[in-house]
């Protein structure tokens, strides 16, 4: 007669499977938020440098405004120059004009350096947009490749629970739920071989009598350090 956790051993094995495939399922989701969050890392980083160009734009465009005003101060300068009334009127017009000249000067050169930092954003701007595109791709194949994992790990699945179903028809009602309770207590192993007079679910050693007791069918022998059950197949 076989031993009745015979039947339970490769029930276990089964729920074991199942309980991997369950987490995998379980975890899908969690996986693809790193991937949008990944993807939305990529976006922000575009974001920024593109604030960068915008604002080196406006800085740029508020020093033409500012050469545009003193370059309209000089014009009128050398209009009130020419109706000076003496030499030193004439002269203070002349360091006025100097003065603004001077100013946009400084000015153009300020130009320059923000013309220069313009450039190298747009590189990066550039550099940011490829990032995404490959970000965005990749997302959608990762995405892709998980779905379709999980359509295998649900049918796998589907198809483990049908075996199961099977095997447990086979085993007695008040024995299988002390087991299931067990296994999900233990969430490792319910039912555990007795190997070299140990337990080889804590590794315990028995006494003589429990590892004899575990080679009867009639017996159900618990292990007293971890509780799960015993059973002896040499
Ligand atoms: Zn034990």
């Amino acid at each position: 007669m076989a031993h009745p956790l015979e039947a339970l051993l490769a029930l276990q094995e089964k729920d074991r499977k199942i309980a991997k495939l369950q987490r995998e399922i379980r975890d899908i989701p969690a996986r693809k938020a790193d991937i949008d969050k990944q993807l939305e890392g990529a976006k922000t980083r575009l974001a920024a440098a593109r604030e960068d160009l915008k604002k080196v734009t406006a800085d740029l465009k508020q020093l033409e405004v500012e050469v545009g005003s003193l370059r309209d101060k000089i014009t009128k300068y050398k209009q009130q120059q020419m109706e000076a009334k003496n030499n030193e009127q004439y002269r203070a017009f002349l360091q006025e004009i100097a003065t603004a000249e001077k100013a946009i000067s400084g000015l153009e050169d300020r130009e320059m350096v923000l013309m220069e930092k313009a450039e190298a954003v747009k590189a990066v701007i550039t550099e940011r947009e490829t990032e995404l595109k490959s970000e965005e791709d990749g997302v959608s194949e990762e995405k892709e490749m998980l779905n379709e994992r999980l359509q295998e790990v649900q049918e796998d699945l589907g198809a483990m629970l049908a075996d199961r179903g099977r095997i447990t028809s086979n085993v007695n009602p008040s024995l299988l739920s002390k087991y299931e309770r067990l296994f999900k207590n233990k969430g490792d192993f319910a039912v555990v071989q007795v190997e070299a007079n140990h337990c080889s679910g804590c590794h315990m050693r028995l006494p003589p009598q429990v590892t004899n007791d575990a080679l009867n069918p009639d017996k159900l022998v618990i292990c007293n350090f971890c509780g799960r059950m015993l059973i002896n197949l040499r």
